[in-house]
């Protein structure tokens, strides 16, 4: 698994019913088996229920949110009782603790009115709920910390948006250890050239742009150059890495060292490039390829390139689960 720690694995935090805890309001759970047995295995989970440790107990009532006015609520469906300030409370208190624990990401129960990141029913007096809430806790979480990389679980059956997702957890890891301490300009421009074909695959126009921010460093202030290197970065790889941009990206890892390959290792590489860029193979193909030539040849400027690190799939036996 790529990380910025390996003797790390990736804290991530999770709604605890999605690893099976019998936490929901009726006692039972909503295990994820990709993600409590699969991903599991390289992640370490830090399981949160905001409705159980707020005190609302096992069983409880069934809750969900109503707009009243501008304000939207947490009420028990039955009776209407209110327990937004008690969620409120409880989620002031357990973000801090969250915030002190240095979360790389977070995985959300869809469509829970504590947990939902998005589309979360909102009722009101019309007969069928807007799609439009966000849960109490996951509020709190996001706000406290704008670039921390979310999903739900029902996203993360997406292949591609799974990648995606733990990329930017590891992504977010390393931001993290960056701007720990008294940081330099010299470390920003060398983590930014180690993420230069990671970045070129999202958004070729980011890595420019922050390029730029880099080379005005001088004139803006650190806590402001730093709030938007990191909100610009976490921005980029938040958009999934098209299959021409990667394409852009295998290629330009290759100039690096093909002119120094026998003219079939130069010309399996070219065809496995096409053929991922065609839609044939998996990236990991093309990919594997480079990374051993980079090694072999001992390619200074590939060393260290994240995008060059494992990928999820690899990891996880080779297959898309
Ligand atoms: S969705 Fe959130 S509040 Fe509801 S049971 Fe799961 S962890 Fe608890």
């Amino acid at each position: 698994m790529p990380s910025s720690t390996p003797d790390a694995p990736l804290r991530l935090g999770i709604s605890a019913c999605l690893l099976g805890e019998p936490v929901r309001y009726d006692g039972g759970h909503k295990r994820d088996r990709l993600l409590s047995d699969q991903l599991g295995r390289w992640v370490e989970w830090v399981p949160v229920c905001p409705e159980l440790e707020a005190g609302l107990g096992v069983p409880r009532p069934p809750m969900q949110l109503v707009g009243q006015g501008q304000s939207i609520r947490l009420l028990e469906r039955e009776s209407g009782r209110d327990h937004t300030r008690t969620l409120q409370r409880f989620s002031t208190r357990r973000v801090r603790e969250l915030l002190a624990l240095e979360l790389a990401g977070y995985v959300f129960k869809r469509d829970s009115p504590s947990c939902g990141i998005r589309r979360v029913p909102v009722f009101g007096a019309r007969a069928r709920p807007r799609r439009e809430g966000r849960g109490i806790f996951a509020a709190a979480l996001c706000d406290a910390l704008p670039d921390l990389p979310v999903e739900d679980e029902g996203r993360l059956q997406d292949p591609r948006l799974r990648e995606n997702f733990i990329e930017r957890s590891f992504a977010f890891a390393r931001l993290r250890e960056l701007f720990r301490g008294r940081w330099t300009v010299r470390q920003v421009a060398a983590f930014h050239e180690a993420h230069e074909l990671q970045l070129i695959a999202h958004s070729p126009g980011v890595y420019r742009a922050l390029q730029r921010q880099l080379a005005a460093f001088a004139k803006t202030p650190r806590g402001e150059f730093r709030a938007r290197y990191r909100a610009e970065f976490m921005a980029a790889l938040a958009k999934p890495a098209s299959r021409a941009r990667t394409t852009s990206a295998l290629r330009r890892a290759a100039r690096h060292f093909e002119r120094q390959l026998p003219s079939r290792a130069r010309r399996e590489l070219a065809a496995s490039i096409d053929a991922y860029s065609g839609g044939e193979i998996a990236l990991r193909v093309p990919l594997a390829r480079i990374r051993r030539h980079a090694r072999q040849l001992s390619v200074k400027p590939l060393e260290g390139q994240t995008f060059l690190e494992a990928r999820l799939d690899e990891h996880l036996g080779g297959k898309r689960v």
